[in-house]
């Protein structure tokens, strides 16, 4: 067995992928050696598939693609055909899984039981844990039972939140009954904003006081208070907090009651309205790109103009609220696909924090595009940010170290 990791990453409609070199535990965030990457886009249609390897072979076509478990198949077969499997094989394949619920707070390896406790969360999480359980199949099955797997899950990084923050304010035996709470997603962004913050300033992750900002299709803002998560914008499911390309983040929730009487619209199909029509996508009236609508403003198109403001609003209200969380930050992190590239954006965003100590550094922010970089000036009180997120090391990484932790090697 070789030492490499394959790190899968299923979205909705995505599968990532990377396969990484692994030093064991020595390995450090940021620094793997990525031997293949990919993604095969658009599952459930004519998907697009975009593979590339070290040494600059790569696949890029479009493909009918059914679902993940097809998607795995992809995968394997154009490592195959790198003869992956004939030199070092894999070492083991770790998978991001949305849901763990009350019950997965760590990795775990992955077994029959893991599998069904993972398929039994998949009501909270419908849309995110049934890919993530076709590709783990199909992996199993393609692979056999050498290959150990390791399943790291997204809601883990919050089971830190205090209760006073991960309750709803509803009655306990609802809370109890159904196992309601803020689960919190985006969890393995937000570590690895966290630790890569740290390892980059040079400073203890025990010690770090942070507002981290995954700002992509799908939003959400983490304050981190000694390295741990102590609140979240997403909630019992991803709906909750910022708004987002086409989730509407938080609305007051008589509204889904007054939509289903006044449109006539049974609860899932408000349900499915805020999650798929709402957000950018809503506001704007014709896009959930922010790209788009960063060049329709400029064309003067004001429903453009009015979501981005929305935007940035909101996330300047969520880093209001979580600077009082924390009795104030040192620094706020921008990750994600507008906050990683999207320097107006940015700027946007912390407009008006100046009375918090934050001075963006303009020339900073405007180069600092999809790398990592400081983006305020040197003596801000409160710094800010950009740390891309690379999710797939960190869930190469964790699988390491259960490896190491657990099977000893
Ligand atoms: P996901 O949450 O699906 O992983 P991403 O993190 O890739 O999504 O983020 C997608 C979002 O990032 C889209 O709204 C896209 O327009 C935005 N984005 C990507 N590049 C830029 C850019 N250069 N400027 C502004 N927005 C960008």
């Amino acid at each position: 067995m070789g030492d490499n990791i394959l790190a899968i990453n299923c979205g909705s409609s995505t599968l990532k992928f990377q396969l990484i070199e692994s030093n064991g535990e020595t390995t450090i965030l940021g620094q793997e050696r990525r031997l293949a990457s990919g993604i095969v886009d658009r599952i459930g249609g004519n998907a697009t598939i975009k593979f590339n390897d070290l040494s600059g072979e790569c696949l890029v076509e479009n493909s009918e693609v059914a679902d993940h478990s097809e998607a795995i198949h992809q995968v394997l077969n154009w490592l195959k055909s790198l003869r992956f499997f004939e030199t070092n094989g894999f070492r083991a394949v770790g998978h991001r899984v949305v849901h763990g619920g009350d019950r997965f707070i760590k990795p775990i390896l992955i077994n029959d039981e893991v599998i069904e406790a993972i398929e039994a969360l998949s009501y909270l999480a419908p849309l995110h844990n049934v890919p993530s359980l076709m590709a783990i199949s199909a992996a199993r099955k393609a692979l056999g039972s050498t290959v150990p797997m390791v399943a790291v899950f997204d809601t883990a990084f919050h089971h830190t939140l205090p209760e006073h923050a991960s309750r709803y304010a509803i009655p306990q035996e609802l809370t109890s009954k159904h196992h309601i709470r803020r689960y919190g997603f985006h969890g393995l962004a937000h570590q690895y904003m966290t630790e890569r913050y740290a390892a980059f300033t040079s400073k203890l992750i025990e010690q770090t006081k942070l507002i981290t900002l995954q700002l992509g299709n799908g939003c959400s803002a983490t304050a981190v208070k000694d390295g741990r998560s102590v609140d979240t914008s997403m909630g019992f499911t991803p709906l909750e907090g910022l708004m987002m390309g086409t989730r509407s983040g938080d609305v007051d929730p008589s509204l889904v009651g007054f939509l289903s009487r006044s449109e006539n619209l049974r609860i899932q199909e408000v349900e499915h309205l805020l999650n798929t029509k709402s957000g950018l996508l809503g506001v704007s009236g014709h896009s959930k790109d922010m790209r788009e609508l960063l060049e329709a403003e400029l064309q003067g198109d004001s429903r453009a103009a009015l979501a981005i403001e929305m935007f940035c609003y909101r996330v300047r209200k969520y880093i209001g609220g979580y600077l009082a969380v924390l009795g104030g930050a040192d620094a706020i992190v921008f990750g994600g696909g507008i906050g990683e590239n999207s320097p107006r954006v940015r700027s946007h965003i912390c407009n008006g924090l100046e009375w918090c100590g934050l001075i963006l550094d303009h020339e900073q922010n405007t180069s600092t595009i999809g790398s990592l970089g400081r983006i305020s000036v040197d003596n801000s009180r409160m710094h800010a940010y950009v740390i891309p997120v690379d999710e797939e090391s960190i869930i190469a990484r964790d699988t390491v170290r259960y490896l190491c932790e657990h099977l000893g090697n």
